[in-house]
């Protein structure tokens, strides 16, 4: 088969069209802006921090910014959080940092052994608390270094079935922070999604076609993907369910009541006295 293209050795399908690697990751790039700029993701001479694990989404989502910044001008830089999961964060590490070479992004990196504990020391929910500790941390540091935007990897197939792992928990209201574009308030610094409308297949051909560094391992603490399986069997029933939802999800709803207060310890935005992260904190470090 050829490339509809450009008659070259073809690569893969991509939306109902097969290209070579060259044409696929045109292709692709031009989805991630078409998602960009249908959300109004990002504004005129933003500065970016792109916060990359070294899976194959945050990589391709690094690759498509480092792509589009010139072209609609904003900044892009590279976080790495190092959550002291063994050989995991140190293999993750080193790829991101080759990654970011190869496109000459300045990286920065944030290590969870600062505050004294690490994803391993975590006994019970990890998952929950490497997700706060995650979310605090690229806040804080985003904003203490002046960024204007956190952008992260999350795909269609993570947002749907986040939607309905909460729809199940009763949970419906934190879908309200599943936005492309979820706009700062007082310390929140404002966070986006590029690959909103992508999905995780597109995003591994993507970083293939292009061989770009990424760690295939799963984390090690990472729970069965059920919920991602039935997004996935919804999308083979129903084709074009999951672009339809994502749409409808991502309209404007008002009465979102943002009542908050600052951490009594850390002075981050938080519901409680305490933060999460400062709970965290002292539950499992051993700084104290
Ligand atoms: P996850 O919570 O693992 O599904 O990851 C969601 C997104 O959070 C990824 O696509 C990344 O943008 C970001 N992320 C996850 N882990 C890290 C990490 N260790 N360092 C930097 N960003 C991360
Ligand atoms: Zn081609």
């Amino acid at each position: 088969m050829r490339c509809e293209r450009c008659g070259s050795k073809a690569f893969e399908r991509f939306r109902g069209k097969v290209y070579c690697r060259e044409c696929f990751a045109t292709r692709y790039i031009g989805a991630v802006e078409s998602c960009v700029r249908r959300y109004r993701m990002i504004r005129d001479g933003e500065s970016v921090l792109a916060a990359v694990s070294g899976g194959k989404d945050s990589v391709a989502m690094l690759s498509a910014l480092n792509g589009l910044s010139k072209k609609m001008n904003f900044e892009v830089s590279a976080l790495y959080i190092d959550l002291g999961i063994g050989e995991y964060s140190r293999k993750s590490e080193d790829s991101v940092k080759s990654l970011c070479r190869e496109y000459g992004i300045e990286l920065h990196t944030a290590r969870l052994e600062d505050y004294g504990f690490t994803v391993s020391d975590v006994s019970g929910k990890t998952c929950s608390v490497c997700g706060n500790v995650k979310r605090y941390l690229m806040n804080r540091f985003a904003r203490d270094n002046g960024f204007d935007v956190i952008a992260t990897g999350h795909c269609g197939e993570d947002i749907l079935s986040n939607f309905l792992k909460n729809l199940y928990s009763g949970n419906i209201q934190w879908s309200e922070k599943q936005k492309p574009r979820l706009d700062g308030y007082d310390r929140m610094v404002t966070r986006i999604r590029p690959l909103y409308e992508m999905s995780e297949k597109e995003n591994m051909l993507y970083v293939l076609a292009r061989s770009l560094p990424f760690v295939e391992d799963e984390c090690p603490h990472a729970p069965p993907s059920t919920w991602k399986e039935i997004v996935y069997e919804i999308e083979r029933r129903i084709p074009g369910f999951r672009t339809s939802v994502l749409r409808n999800l991502a309209r404007e709803r008002k009465g979102g009541n943002e009542v908050f207060r600052y951490c009594r310890i850390c002075g981050e935005i938080t519901t409680s006295e305490i933060c999460q992260f400062c709970r965290n904190i002292a539950r499992f470090s051993k700084n104290q």
